[in-house]
């Protein structure tokens, strides 16, 4: 069942985009069927549930950090973490590279910004993420590498709303990209796009698909 329902959602994404499979709230047999199916990238978004999975699963498995993550927890994901898709704020990109310099690691970090219209969603407003990038702080973080962005759109029906939520994110980070990473590789990443609203978040430039139900079936909470 998952092998299958994964291997239908790879087969719809072109080349350059990258699955992370959503694998938040479901027991460790989930994520070795999706393993032995060929998947390597997991992402979670509590830090206990991920690191006792990290703990007990195979080592060659990339784990992506894609919830709200508090201060105080950073260091528990550090050691091992690939990406983490959520940095929300600045004090927490800095705590990143804090505690990534204690473990002598470097950490690719996606900026979240909010884009639906719903207030509970985390993230950057476009404002405050120009505001920060401005101040230049950032660039003294050794142990950080700002590898792109991360969006969600509305949780709605509405194909319209959706389609203009991921545009505008495609466009802001088009003119990140221009006015701050023109000459660094690093700055690649556009993760947008769940179950319900892939297809329209790849059709405006996501590399990052971050897809949990349609493989995992409903999360049992
Ligand atoms: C849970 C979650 C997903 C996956 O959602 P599905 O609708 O199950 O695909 C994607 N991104 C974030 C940030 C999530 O918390």
């Amino acid at each position: 069942m998952i092998a299958e329902s994964l291997k239908q959602v790879l087969s719809e994404l072109p080349a350059g985009v990258r699955l992370v499979a959503v694998s938040k709230f479901h027991p460790n047999e989930a994520l070795e069927e999706a393993y032995r199916a060929g998947q390597r990238i997991f992402g979670e978004s509590k830090v206990q549930e991920m690191t006792a999975k990290h703990e007990s699963l195979p080592k060659d498995i990339e784990w992506h950090f894609i919830g709200h993550l508090q201060t105080n927890k950073v260091k528990y994901i550090v050691p091992y973490v690939s990406l983490i898709h959520g940095i929300d704020s600045y004090r927490l990109l800095e705590e990143v590279n804090r505690q990534a310099a204690k473990v002598d690691r470097n950490i690719c970090c996606l900026l979240q910004l909010h884009i639906a219209q719903e207030e509970t969603k985390f993230g950057f407003s476009f404002e405050e993420c120009r505001a920060m990038l401005e101040a230049g702080e950032w660039k003294e973080l050794t142990h950080v590498r700002i590898c792109g962005l991360m969006g969600m759109a509305s949780n709605t029906d509405n194909v319209e709303q959706i389609r203009k939520e991921f545009g505008s994110l495609s466009s802001f980070f088009h003119e990140l990209k221009e006015t701050w990473f023109a000459s660094d590789n690093s700055f690649k990443e556009l993760s947008m796009g769940m179950s319900h609203d892939y297809h329209e978040a790849i059709a405006a430039g996501s590399t990052l698909v971050r897809v949990g139900s349609k493989i995992f079936g409903e999360r049992v909470y």
